[in-house]
């Protein structure tokens, strides 16, 4: 976690802790300075449920009007609810008030594109330009807030017009579903979504406080109370987002919680399936798991760097079927070219209904891997130095260095990298034997300690 008085800038957007890097003042800033990105075009304005993000809304709103934009308030609801409604209005862009999953002194603000996506990072540094030089659009007589509360409703019909989705056949399993929404935005499609697929769906931690009585970030740590629920309630799937609704988990309905990179693994299973093989993007550190679902249906998997906006950018290039990160984001062209929890959800439902098969079956149906997830602090000297300090290490690996170093072995991968947000060095190894994937984290972590 970054330190607390800083605004941290990620690829496309800004978070910090609220009233110390960010302040009212920093977002209408930046507000204005996406006004200004639009051209005063009409911008498109959401939020997860934080409390902060009210005083935030009231400055983001300022900052737009103030460059001449018509602002759209879709109010409360994930962030993949705005960036269809960006799409939706023919918007020339969209800002969603959330700090995704951290911690709840943190907010932050994320940027769309009329794409439906988030900025590029060389949009994303256009904007800062702008912010930091401060000449910004002026004011236009009878520019606007209107509200549209349909939003949520027109990303659940998308979802279910899915022409993946047979919802008469899930209707007719009435699962039992647990969904854990972690007080954040994502129930606001996410319930009205399981009840129009007709589960018996119980709801926890569902007050839309932004107080989150979890840990807000969807990993299985965080979810013991949705596997005891699972299993206590009898249900056949639990399901877990995070705040603002993009990141989904899975727990089985024997309770145990398989991790986010299921998601997308059950996903791009379903989806390849059908498509009869096709292009998978995901990025750098997500698990193998979707190289195997893909060679079971003679698709590709296509590795980007780290980063929401990296993979959809692909996804639209190469006309994949399917997409995300391993992060639990599952990205559905026909939906649109963003993560999201409700699509997730609906795609995994579908697997189940369409294979006749339970969580636990579905899972077990994919090879397992162990992943170990370490950081440790930049050492001096690294930057520009990593694939350098690592290369006799990987010699013999397939490897790509797009962003950081990346090492694939038949039995294993690495992936090393300098996080965008936070001063430290991020390790990621993955294999079919936990002591070969710990001994590859140990042996890259004093190596970039080394520096
Ligand atoms: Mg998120």
């Amino acid at each position: 976690m970054a330190g607390g008085g800083r605004l941290v800038f990620g690829v496309s957007g800004v978070r910090g802790v609220v009233g110390e890097g960010l302040t009212p003042e920093v977002a209408a800033r930046f507000a204005s300075a996406m006004g200004t990105w639009c051209g005063g075009g009409c911008v498109v304005v959401g939020r997860d449920t934080r409390p902060s993000g009210e005083t935030l809304r009231g400055s983001v709103l300022a900052g737009l009007l103030a460059t001449g934009c018509d602002v759209v308030d879709v109010g409360i609801c994930p962030t993949p609810t705005v960036q269809l409604a960006v799409r939706e209005h023919g918007a020339a862009g969209g800002v969603v008030i959330t700090a995704s999953h951290n911690p709840g002194e943190y907010n932050g603000l994320k940027f769309v594109s009329p794409r439906g996506i988030f900025l590029t990072p060389e949009e994303g540094i256009q904007l800062r330009e702008i912010a930091e030089g401060g000449a910004f659009r002026g004011e236009r007589p009878g520019a606007r807030v209107r509200e549209d509360p349909q939003a949520p409703g027109k990303h659940l019909a998308k979802v279910l017009a899915l022409s993946l989705l047979d919802v008469s056949r899930i209707r007719a399993r009435e699962f039992r579903v647990v969904l854990d929404v972690g007080n954040g935005a994502g129930g606001a499609v996410g319930i009205p979504l399981l009840e129009a697929l007709g589960c018996q769906a119980r709801v926890l931690n569902a007050e839309p406080t932004g107080v989150f009585s979890r840990g807000p970030e969807p990993v299985p740590e965080n979810l013991a109370e949705l596997s005891r629920e699972v299993v206590g309630g009898g249900a056949d799937i639990g399901f877990a987002l995070d705040p603002d609704g993009d990141r989904l988990s899975i727990v089985t309905e024997e309770g145990e919680a398989i991790g986010e990179e299921y998601s997308l693994a059950l996903a791009a299973d379903l989806v390849l399936s059908r498509a009869g093989g096709g292009t998978v993007v995901t990025n750098l550190s997500t698990s193998r798991m979707v190289e195997k679902v893909a060679e079971r249906w003679s698709g590709r998997v296509l590795r980007t760097p780290v980063g929401e906006v990296h993979v959809s950018l692909r996804m639209m290039a190469d006309h994949a079927v399917v997409g995300g990160e391993g992060n639990g984001g599952v990205i559905l062209p026909e939906a649109h070219f963003g993560r999201d929890g409700a699509v997730g959800m609906a795609l995994v439902l579908e697997l189940l209904a369409d294979r006749g098969i339970t969580a636990s079956a579905a899972a077990r149906g994919l090879p397992r891997y162990w992943m170990i997830k370490r950081k440790t602090p930049v050492a001096e000297g690294l930057v520009g130095r990593l694939a350098e300090v690592l290369w006799p290490f990987v010699a013999g690996a397939e490897v790509e260095t797009s962003d950081g170093i990346r090492a694939a072995w038949e039995d294993a991968w690495l992936h090393v990298r300098i996080s965008g947000t936070e001063p430290v060095v991020r390790v990621v190894a993955e294999a079919e034997d936990r002591s070969r994937a710990e001994a590859l984290v140990e042996e890259a972590l004093r190596l970039v300690s080394q520096g």
